[in-house]
């Protein structure tokens, strides 16, 4: 075991963290966690129960009304949160070791790590005393003002494939607006979200603030989601499961929801002059970091053809330059899949693209040798028609699928030809047509960058997907306003 591996550790107990203490689940089953790097267990904790969410709602809920986060002085609020992202920065390595220990994501990946978390955290700590409200324009004797004003209690339930940062990109605004919160981590990854609410009590944010109630959806998750008490669900998963969210908030007091949901992103390529190299090397970027267990990985290509041969052969070649290993390991780029479940469906998706007709490049269901964890292989697709399975549905793998076009009007037909909604990529040396496609492609669209790029683009911009990704602004001011309601006071002074 190298150094980083040692720090890694689980805190005391998997249990719900409740007004700043460590409390006992009221659950009678047991989920036990495999490591995914060795397929063996890691630990078992209580599954989490009604009894376990009505605690920590009851906590949120007496410490929103009384007011002592959410009618503190906001330069109280600015101060703590800039502490928890310093405290977030100082145990970022352990964050990260954490993680990497329970759904496998490489410590040497930087994309929305703790680090990364830290500095979103800060981002919204620094708006909280420069949001604002409007004065509306009216007649001379009377005085209307819309100010904005926190939700109440907000349900946080988070995905696996970044613990950490998925978490805080809930808690963060949701906080900095001046809610309490009931955090759901994923059963799969449950520690970084109980050590983060450890240092926010350290940092200095009131007891009953910030609660997690570890646990399985079921039992944790649904009745969070149709607790009468939760005025927001905040909610980054599947799509099936956002709709079962969305229905829960239907079924109960009709709380807000924001949902961010499954992706099948285009990366679209045009053979104009884009320099193939630095092209191949985003694209590959996308689909491989976290073994592809991105929500907005670029899944798909979709290349003029006179191009097509030449990106396959650049991406078959980075397909294969992977470091396999130990997600501890800092030399690992390419880890396991999260979870035995996952392996199988990634597989079966990979085996279902082949029966379809899709030409395999590199990859397939064959195992590595030497590595008994959850792994698969880079795998890269060609002549895939963008009807298939591979080219329409989220398989939160690894599996590139590449379609080629001849027109810039096909390629926006097949951009958009899936239920998903999340973030296209545009690559050409022409800024007319980047500018054309993108403003057809219904989503969030960077023109040849594989990455939101330049100053502003990171956390000061807001993602709002469409289709069935889901709805609802995230970053920037109006991903903090999104745990906000307006409220009108209007006056007649005569
Ligand atoms: P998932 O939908 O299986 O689980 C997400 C969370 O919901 C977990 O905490 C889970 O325990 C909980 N849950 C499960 N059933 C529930 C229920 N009936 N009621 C309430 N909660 C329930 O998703 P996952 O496997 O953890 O994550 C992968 C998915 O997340 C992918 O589809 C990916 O695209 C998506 N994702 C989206 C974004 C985004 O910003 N759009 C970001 C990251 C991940």
């Amino acid at each position: 075991m190298h150094e980083v591996a040692t720090k890694a550790e689980v805190p005391s107990a998997i249990r719900p963290f409740i007004n700043g203490r460590f409390e006992d689940s009221r659950s009678a089953s047991q989920v036990v966690n495999y490591s995914p790097y060795t397929g063996t267990a890691l630990y078992s904790f209580l599954a989490g129960s009604t009894d376990d969410v009505d605690r920590a709602v009851t906590a949120a809920r007496v410490a929103f009304d009384d007011g002592r986060w959410s009618e503190a002085p906001p330069s109280f609020r600015q101060r703590v949160l800039l502490r928890f992202a310093d405290l977030v920065e100082r145990h970022a390595v352990e964050l990260d070791c954490m993680d990497a220990r329970e759904m496998g994501k490489p410590v040497s990946v930087a994309f929305c790590n703790s680090a990364m978390s830290a500095a979103f955290l800060r981002f919204c700590a620094e708006a909280v005393d420069k949001m604002s409200g409007d004065v509306l324009v009216s007649d001379v004797k009377s005085y209307i003002s819309q100010r904005r004003v926190p939700c109440g209690v907000v349900g946080a339930i988070a995905s696996w494939n970044f613990p950490a940062f998925v978490a805080l990109l809930k808690v963060a605004p949701a906080l900095a607006a001046g809610n309490t919160v009931v955090l759901k981590p994923s059963e799969i990854s449950p520690s970084s979200a109980l050590q983060l609410a450890q240092l926010a009590v350290e940092a200095g944010i009131p007891e009953g603030v910030l609660n997690v109630v570890p646990g399985i959806g079921a039992d944790v998750g649904k009745p969070l989601s149709l607790h009468g008490d939760v005025d927001l669900i905040s909610f980054t998963g599947s799509t099936p499961v956002g709709k079962q969210i969305l229905a829960a908030a239907g079924q109960s007091n009709l709380k807000r929801v924001v949902l961010e949901c499954g992706g099948k992103s285009p990366q679209i390529v045009f053979d104009d002059g884009v320099r193939l190299e630095v092209v191949a090397s985003a694209i590959a970027a996308s689909i491989l970091r976290n073994q592809g267990q991105v929500c907005s990985a670029g899944t798909r290509v979709l290349v003029q053809k006179s191009l097509e041969r030449r990106l396959l052969d650049a991406l078959a070649a980075r397909f294969q330059d992977v470091k396999v290993g130990d997600p501890l390991d800092p030399q690992t780029t390419f880890g396991p899949l999260a979870t035995r479940s996952q392996l199988v469906r990634v597989k079966g998706a990979i085996e279902e693209a082949m029966s379809a007709g899709a030409t395999l490049e590199v990859g397939g269901t064959e195992p590595y040798p030497h590595h008994d964890g959850y792994f698969v292989r880079p795998t890269l697709f060609s002549k895939v028609d963008h009807r298939m399975p591979v080219a329409r549905e989220e398989i939160f793998g690894p599996v590139l699928a590449v379609t080629s076009f001849d027109s810039a009007a096909d390629a926006v037909r097949m951009a958009n030809s899936t239920d998903f909604g999340l973030s296209a990529t545009i690559w050409t040396k022409q800024l007319q047509t980047g500018l054309s496609v993108a403003k057809k492609v219904r989503c969030t669209v960077s023109v040849n960058t594989g990455e939101y790029s330049g100053e502003g683009a990171r956390f000061a911009s807001t993602s709002e997907p469409a289709g069935q990704s889901g709805f609802g602004a995230e970053g920037g001011i109006a991903g903090i306003q999104s745990y906000q309601r307006r409220q009108t006071i209007s006056i007649f002074h005569g």
